[in-house]
């Protein structure tokens, strides 16, 4: 009897793990045709300057329709990932963010362009002449590129990480460290990597005037990458009142749905200087 039900138990297992596996499959199919079919976007996020409210820069952001449905980028980042096709796609993103936001700037705007990096993409063979490679045929400066990295990356495969990246750091591409403060070596971290700003993780900013310990830690946050000589991003700003607190404690720059919200590429010219304060009159 003990072997019926166990036989039993086995085969709703294997039920199940065959959904599991089918649906993955499908999905990287999906990802692979995706890509040949050019069905993905970018949509690009302002991050302003807190002072002036001027845009600085725009955050590239992946985005896949997939068959007319929305998926978010962490449900297939992961399966691009594991299948490697985070290599090609990364690729493409580069080429085509680098391209869009040299067109952007000019002698009155020099908006820069921050792009988050994949684990696998650092590793894969010719990463920074990929890169270099994207700077020089869009004409974009070294020092308006600035790429975004996660604490995890750099404890998995530690050293051929903070080795690639101290490359590019000397090309003058600028780093910066993602989700600051939700890691567990994030000043391990700071030791290792030339970074040259933390974007504070929203799960801080969130709690800005309404949990005390989440305000302290925020302002401990910013004074530390000030005192590291460090520019301080605060992302996922939804509130006023998040607006006005990272101000009083001097937070250089702002990112969040408040400030801005993920365009597409043709919504980017109406964030000129010029226009700018005609954008949002909360900022
Ligand atoms: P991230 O780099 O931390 O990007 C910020 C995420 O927060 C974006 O989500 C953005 O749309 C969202 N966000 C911005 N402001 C607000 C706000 O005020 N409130 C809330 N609730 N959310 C806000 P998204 O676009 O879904 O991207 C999620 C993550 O996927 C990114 O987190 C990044 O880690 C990754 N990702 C996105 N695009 C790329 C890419 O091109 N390459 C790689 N490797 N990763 C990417
Ligand atoms: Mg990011
Ligand atoms: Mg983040
Ligand atoms: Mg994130």
């Amino acid at each position: 009897r003990a072997k019926e039900l166990g036989g039993r138990r086995v085969e709703v297992f294997a039920a199940h793990m065959h959904a599991d596996v089918v649906r993955r499959l499908e999905l990287a199919a999906d990802l692979q045709r995706a890509l040949l079919e050019g069905q993905f976007a970018i949509e690009y996020q302002p991050v302003v300057d807190l002072a002036t409210s001027r845009v600085t820069a725009v955050e590239a952001l992946v985005r896949w329709w997939r068959g007319g449905e929305f998926v978010p980028p962490e449900q297939f980042l992961g399966p691009a990932e594991d299948t490697g096709l985070i290599v090609p796609l990364s690729e493409w993103i580069l080429r085509e963010a680098c391209q869009e936001v040299a067109a952007w700037r000019d002698s009155s705007w020099d908006i820069g362009l921050s792009l988050n990096l994949s684990a696998r993409q650092i590793t894969a063979p010719r990463f920074v002449q990929t890169i270099e490679a994207a700077l020089a045929e869009s004409g974009l400066p070294p020092g308006a590129l600035t790429l975004e990295v996660i604490e995890e990356m750099v404890v998995e495969d530690a050293e051929e990480i903070v080795t690639r990246l101290s490359e590019l750091r000397a090309l003058g591409v600028r780093l910066a460290i993602d989700d600051f403060g939700t890691g567990y070596a994030s000043l391990a971290f700071l030791r290792q990597l030339p970074v040259d700003m933390i974007k504070i993780d929203p799960s801080f900013v969130s709690g800005l005037g309404r949990d005390e310990t989440l305000t302290l830690l925020t302002r401990t946050i910013v004074r530390l990458g000030h005192d590291l000589g460090l520019i301080v991003v605060a992302e996922g700003i939804e509130r006023p009142e998040q607006l006005d607190l990272l101000r009083e404690m001097g937070c250089t720059r702002g990112q969040g749905y408040l400030v801005g919200r993920p365009m597409a590429p043709r919504g980017v010219d109406s964030l000129r200087p010029a226009t700018a304060s005609s954008l949002q009159g909360s900022v």
